[in-house]
């Protein structure tokens, strides 16, 4: 259940990553293809505005130039040859639809109509520019009937504008404004193009504007009073921009799937287990249980094997037999020694000082063996807690011994600081006993496969009585592991040595505070004479 719950919240995680991945990278390349398609739309009203600007600027060039020639009242005021000489640069100018002469603010004549039969008064003023220019805005013209023009006062002379100075410059989805400002005043007035509902303090401030469907820009000319808001609608910028947007965001949606299988990569290396419980370690994850064993005579508890467990990231249990190798494998099975042996100092210091006789078995790798650092952390641990080394035991496996010169080395330093060794599953490495000669070990331990076939017809049930022989002869303790039933107990009764043992039959691995329970208990049953507590769990 648990193994399938947990595969099915992997699974729906890395379709969550991939998703969110997905939709935040689609929205960040839509938003990204937005923002482009704006600076691009940006960019485009820019240069419309130029060539407005520049529009204006020319018309404002030709207007100067008649403006010199027709500036101060002479006595050819209006007189035919002056008309005439207005009306060829009437004709010469693309800005101008008209010329007029003007006196005491009335019209008096103008290349296209002639002199009027009467001065014809002009209205009041719209406003009066930054640099002077007056503006009457849209006027009924003499000269044609039904028509109207834009009409600028300038001195005592007036002009009418070309109706389609800037219209030749329209673009397809585009707007423009031209207007005539006073910026003192925060005044404009609009001269030509669409009308566009605008703030006089926006347009002099030369800004652009977002409006909810439209993309606005205002600029103005550097030497006339002029200023030009053009605009851009939002659909004809996505219009426009639609393969920006659509290959932006097909763009952001494969990037984002890519970032989010990256992080599933990471995220996986990271969660490996080598990683999980090499983080575990370091941040004391694990826990420790030890098991009794038992001097099978007296059936009383002599010692503990201290066994380490360790849960995944997802709570399951690994089984040490896994970790251990891992750790040793990926060379950080020091660390794990390390943390092992201060742990269960920490925790069985009380028990082994209340009870002087009693042993704590420690399992160590080879290459720990092989290093000095075990020897300094074995004494640091053990005078900080007050342990005597003679109460520790060493289990190292016949891999061990495999380079019998410095292993013979190592055990010779460690029993010289008062540590005994034991050999874990003895029985199961080089068959050969002989390196048992060499080595000055206090114990073996019989590994749980013999155990299992004790007292049954199998082959390798004789092999235990064999072992248990030689054993004796060497002079070594015995620690057979694996006993679980009385059968087994029985067999090993009837072998006559002194013999541990170590088994769910007498034990299963417990944690500190069961295992001092478990021999207070011992002890109170003893004195009271009640059955031994055989299988606490
Ligand atoms: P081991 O040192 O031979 O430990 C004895 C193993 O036999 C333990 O398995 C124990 O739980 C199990 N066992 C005890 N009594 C019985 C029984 O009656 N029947 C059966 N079937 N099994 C029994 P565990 O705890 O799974 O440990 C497996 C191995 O992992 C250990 O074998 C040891 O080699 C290694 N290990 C455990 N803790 C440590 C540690 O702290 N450091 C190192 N380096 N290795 C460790
Ligand atoms: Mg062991
Ligand atoms: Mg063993």
């Amino acid at each position: 259940m648990h193994t399938v719950s947990s595969a099915r919240k992997k699974s729906l995680r890395v379709i969550g990553i991939l998703l969110l991945g997905l939709a935040l990278g689609t929205l960040a390349g839509f938003l990204g293809g937005l923002y482009a398609a704006v600076q691009a739309a940006q960019f485009v009203l820019r240069d419309y505005s130029f060539q407005m600007i520049r529009q204006a600027d020319d018309a404002a060039s030709q207007i100067e130039i008649i403006q010199h020639a027709f500036s101060r009242i002479t006595p050819d005021f209006c007189s035919d040859a002056e008309i005439a000489s207005m009306r060829s640069y009437m004709y010469a100018s693309s800005a101008v639809k008209d010329i007029g002469r003007m006196r005491d603010s009335s019209l008096v004549c103008s290349a296209g109509a002639g002199r009027l039969p009467s001065p014809v008064a002009m209205p009041t003023p719209l406003m009066v520019s930054t640099h002077g220019t007056v503006v009457y805005g849209m006027l009924p013209l003499y000269f044609a009937p039904g028509q109207k023009g834009i009409v600028l006062g300038i001195h005592s002379m007036d002009i009418v504008l070309a109706p389609f100075l800037f219209s030749s410059l329209k673009r397809d989805g585009m707007d423009y404004m031209v207007l005539m400002v006073n910026a003192p005043r925060h005044q404009i007035v609009r001269i030509a193009g669409a009308q566009i509902p605008v703030d006089p303090n926006w347009v002099l401030s030369q800004g652009s504007l977002r409006t909810r469907d439209a993309l606005l820009l205002s600029r103005c000319s550097r030497i006339n009073s002029v200023c030009v808001v053009t605009r851009e609608s939002r659909k004809i910028i996505q219009d426009h921009n639609e393969f920006l947007l659509t290959t932006l965001t097909i763009v952001g949606a494969s990037l984002g799937l890519i970032i989010s299988l990256i992080v599933l990569f990471a995220l996986s290396l990271r969660r490996s287990l080598p990683q999980q419980l090499r983080r575990a370690i370091r941040r004391g994850r694990l826990a420790l249980v030890y098991q009794p064993i038992v001097d099978l005579e007296t059936e009383r508890c002599v010692g503990f094997e201290t066994l380490v467990r360790w849960r995944d990231r997802d709570g399951l249990p690994v089984a040490p037999a896994i970790f251990v190798s891992i750790a040793e494998e990926r060379g950080f099975i020091d660390e794990l020694t390390h943390w092992v042996i201060r742990r269960s100092f920490q925790e069985m210091s009380e028990l082994l000082h209340k009870h002087p006789d009693l042993e704590l078995s420690i399992n160590i790798a080879p290459s720990d063996l092989a290093s000095q650092i075990l020897l300094d952390r074995l004494d640091t641990y053990s005078a900080l807690e007050g342990i005597e080394p003679r109460q520790i035991a060493l289990e190292i496996t016949e891999r061990s011994t495999a380079d019998l010169a410095s292993a013979s080395r190592a055990i010779h330093e460690l029993h010289s600081r008062g540590y005994k060794i034991h050999i874990d599953d003895f029985g199961t490495g080089f068959s050969s006993l002989s390196y048992l000669h060499e080595l000055t070990i206090d114990a073996i331990k019989i590994d749980r496969s013999f155990t299992r076939t004790a007292g049954t017809d199998s082959v390798t049930a004789t092999i235990l009585p064999q072992i248990l022989f030689i054993a004796h002869s060497l002079n070594l303790q015995v620690i057979v592991e694996g006993v679980e039933n009385d059968a087994q107990v029985e067999f090993l009764r009837t072998r006559g040595h002194v013999i541990r043992v170590q088994g769910w039959r007498f034990g299963r691995p417990l944690p500190a505070h069961l295992a001092t329970r478990y021999l207070d208990q011992q002890q109170d049953q003893e004195f009271y004479g009640a059955p031994r507590p055989h299988l606490v769990r």
